[in-house]
């Protein structure tokens, strides 16, 4: 079987178990990603969620020895739940005192779903093809964007996230590494006009420059950050979020609902619709924690960051009176001194 038919075969099997886009790249080194991200490393905005080897990131090699082709995989995960979340303004609404949650985190832990397609495919090669192939999904240890750039999968916005033409940017990569020498696809063309609306609806300025982002001001970042949240503009930042934040992907005209097909994955799917209302989310037992939030990607942080969050929703929906003052004598620290710094 020659190269082209291998790849036909791959993209056919994995269209068959539910991927969207798929891509291959030469798996040579990123060079320029490596300057880059050395210049944010000495600048300190390397987060603690990123892996800090910045060679593991930009040179497959040193992940893979004989590593040939960077397969690249996107997943939409809108469905007919989270994309009813399109489009809102996720500022604070007067009379909205409900949290929102970030549309990825509201739905099935994509680590669990997208592995398990992944694994399969692996499998599909070493056993079809007799090669190599290692599976990675947000382990931080390969520059996921710039390969998926590469591969053709999409283009990078000024807001620095990965957009498809097909389902913008609500979409989980995954890639797999392989000793396979695969024809690669040509790149894309990016649609990112530089309107600038990512930047300036970002409501902490971590979007400093387009294309560069500062994650410690990100709240995407912070609202999963187990640090006691001090500083009174990102505390009024925060505006009603319980977890995450897609702003500058909402404001986005690419990330526009008449553009983009919903896939509703139904794998994605939870039993339950989660809660939103942040005086039960601060009162969550572990029990229904784990019922509500057990599959999403929230519980990896943990009952007590969720907390932290719902009382500086209700800080900033006026909510604060309706808490009890034993949240002063919590048994968790993080909520504790949350709830210390916002009744001062
Ligand atoms: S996720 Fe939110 S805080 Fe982070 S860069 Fe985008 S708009 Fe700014
Ligand atoms: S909002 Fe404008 S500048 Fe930002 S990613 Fe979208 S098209 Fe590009």
């Amino acid at each position: 079987m020659n190269f082209f038919d291998i790849k036909q075969e791959i993209i056919s099997f994995s269209k068959i178990i539910g991927i969207d886009l798929i891509g291959f790249a030469k798996a040579q080194p990123f060079f320029k990603e490596y300057d880059f991200l050395l210049e944010r490393k000495r600048k300190g905005l390397i987060s603690p969620f990123e892996e800090e080897d910045l060679e593991k990131r930009c040179f497959p090699e040193k992940i893979m020895n004989g590593v040939r082709t960077i397969i690249v995989f996107a997943v939409s995960y809108l469905n007919y739940y989270n994309s009813s979340l399109l489009f809102t303004e996720n500022n604070i609404e007067v009379n909205n005192k409900r949290g929102i949650i970030s549309k990825y985190a509201c739905i099935l832990d994509y680590h669990l779903v997208l592995k398990g397609k992944l694994s399969k495919i692996a499998l599909f090669i070493k056993n079809n093809f007799n090669a190599n192939a290692m599976v990675f999904v947000d382990t931080g240890s390969l520059l996921e964007r710039a390969a998926a750039k590469r591969a053709g999968i999409g283009y990078i916005g000024q807001n620095t996230c990965l957009f498809t033409k097909e389902f913008g940017s609500y979409v989980f990569l995954g890639e797999i590494l392989t000793d396979l020498e695969l024809p690669e696809d040509e790149q894309a063309e990016s649609l990112c006009t530089g309107c600038g609306r990512c930047i300036k609806a970002c409501p902490t300025g971590a979007l400093y420059e387009p294309f560069k982002i500062n994650p410690f001001k990100c709240l995407s970042y912070i609202t999963q950050s187990k640090n006691v949240i001090t500083d009174k503009e990102i505390i009024h930042a925060f505006g009603n979020r319980l977890f995450g934040c897609d702003t500058c992907q909402d404001v986005c005209p690419n990330n526009r609902k008449e553009n983009l097909i919903i896939k509703n994955h139904g794998d994605f799917l939870l039993d339950n619709n989660i809660p939103l209302d942040p005086l039960y989310i601060l009162n969550i037992k572990n029990k229904e924690f784990e019922g509500y939030f057990g599959k999403t990607p929230i519980a990896w942080r943990g009952r007590n960051v969720l907390r932290r969050n719902a009382l500086i929703v209700m800080a900033n929906t006026g909510q604060l009176k309706e808490v009890n003052k034993e949240i002063l004598l919590d048994l968790s620290e993080l909520v504790r001194k949350q709830a210390e710094v916002l009744f001062k």
